[in-house]
């Protein structure tokens, strides 16, 4: 793509958008998109959505704000979202393609660098991710110097930046906090992958200085709360530190088998210790408890961390999905009937998911449209299942699919139409049946539960 040519048209756009009527706090933030996926786009400020502008017949949008409140937001153009950093007086421009979403994305006008900074370091990540894990086998001082090594050449790109443009104090905080926290991640993650990738029994010594970075760790910045490698950090962070409190002040505990409860219960008290930020507070909070709940501990295990949670986290933003994926692990535990949800056969028959082979055993096994090589390896298994047990039942629920597409794939991939049922609500399914895990299995027989939280590839 000729980003030349891109950007000269974006200069015009830019131009005719900077009418702002006299109020220099404006902030218009308006763009193109290039194979919309669907007719708006909502900005967000952290979790709350501050306004929604409709593509025009060209695919443009524009917002126009009075004002914002400065610092880091996201807009979402379903299904994606990125981020875009807003200051009182900004002139943003935006073009993206859907079909390379964030790769397309680039930013022009008033406030452009700090973007597009933002994004290179975001778009950086994943191959950034394959060295950093090959770096993990190294000894901790060796890990240390590459590590800084990394960041500090992102910084310095980031001063030279800075000396040729003007960046708000603020904006440059946050750049930098991208940066830092990315690379700190790596460092509080490098005990465990080097303890797995080198075969050592234990966890490694580390150098009285490997840690030094946690100095300057603000448990408390408002302005970082939705910036991702923030969050991140903090979470591996939470880990880290619960593993070695734990170690050290309760190895009775961590050596039994509640010891993931245990330890996700430290946690909550390490949150509730360090974080005093409610946002932040209840983000981590549910973290630990989503983490907890969806790797199906017991029946009673579960309701004590459920009373833990109530007494760390009150009033969490997040309640109401806690408290539902809870009520629907309940429900899901081994005996118990499979709950009552709705899913259509290839006839378009509404079908109640009990009444599909009431009496046999079935494996219940999810797929969307969408995942093209997630689809094609399942299937795979699924008829290497299908040969090693000849008595069970594979039922395909397809999620997150237009019905008419899905009905394609049937028929185009030739899988058996009265294996295969299609799911209309998306969230609906995700909570009622608890699909996180796009490998995850529900083994049923003679209408019980007997696994509602096996594992296509592993649990056979
Ligand atoms: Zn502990």
């Amino acid at each position: 793509m000729n980003r030349l040519l891109l950007l000269s048209s974006l200069v015009f756009l830019t131009w005719s958008c900077q009418q702002n009527n006299g109020n220099t706090n404006r902030v218009i933030f308006a763009g193109e998109i290039v194979n919309p996926t669907s007719e708006n786009v909502i900005l967000f400020r952290g979790e709350e959505a501050l306004d929604t502008a409709l593509l025009d017949d060209d695919n443009r949008f524009s917002f126009s704000l009075d004002s914002v409140t400065e610092g880091l937001h996201h807009f979402v153009h379903r299904p994606e979202s990125q981020y875009v950093y807003l200051e009182n007086g900004d002139s943003l421009q935006i073009r993206l393609n859907t079909s390379d979403f964030d790769e397309s994305l680039v930013y022009s006008g008033q406030g452009e660098e700090v973007n597009n900074f933002i994004l290179e370091m975001y778009l950086s990540r994943e191959e950034e991710q394959s060295l950093i894990q090959s770096l993990y086998y190294l000894e901790p001082g060796d890990f240390q110097v590459k590590i800084d090594s990394l960041r500090t050449s992102k910084l310095e790109l980031f001063d030279q930046i800075q000396t040729e443009f003007d960046i708000s104090p603020k904006a440059s905080d946050l750049a930098r906090a991208f940066v830092e926290y990315s690379s700190n991640i790596s460092m509080e993650a490098y005990p465990f992958y080097h303890r797995r990738r080198s075969g050592e029994g234990e966890i490694h010594d580390l150098p009285m200085t490997f840690y030094d970075y946690r100095k300057n760790i603000n448990y408390n910045n408002h302005d970082f709360t939705y910036l991702r490698p923030y969050y991140n950090f903090m979470k591996y962070h939470i880990g880290n530190l619960a593993y070695n409190h734990c170690k050290q002040n309760c190895p009775k505990d961590m050596n039994k088998e509640g010891r993931h409860l245990h330890s996700n219960q430290h946690k909550l008290y390490l949150i509730d210790s360090l974080f005093t930020q409610k946002e932040l507070r209840d983000n981590l909070f549910r973290s630990v408890a989503i983490d907890y709940l969806l790797r199906h501990d017991n029946e009673e295990n579960t309701i004590e961390f459920i009373d833990s949670f109530k007494k760390y986290s009150e009033n969490n933003a997040h309640d109401e999905e806690i408290y539902t994926l809870y009520q629907s692990i309940l429900k899901m535990q081994p005996a118990k009937d499979l709950p009552n949800f709705t899913v259509y056969s290839f006839d378009d028959e509404a079908v109640e998911i009990s009444d599909i082979k009431p009496r046999e055993t079935v494996v219940y096994y999810f797929w969307s449209g969408s995942q093209a090589g997630h689809f094609k390896n399942l299937m795979k298994r699924v008829a290497e299942l299908k040969t090693e047990y000849p008595n069970y039942h594979f039922i395909g629920l397809n999620m997150k699919t237009d019905k008419a597409n899905w009905k394609n794939m049937v028929k185009s991939y030739k899988l058996d139409p009265s294996e295969q049922y299609w799911t209309e609500d998306y969230d609906e399914t995700v909570n009622t049946l608890i699909v996180y895990n796009p490998n995850k299995a529900i083994i049923v027989k003679d209408g019980k539960i007997v696994d509602a939280f096996s594992h296509m590839f592993r649990s056979f």
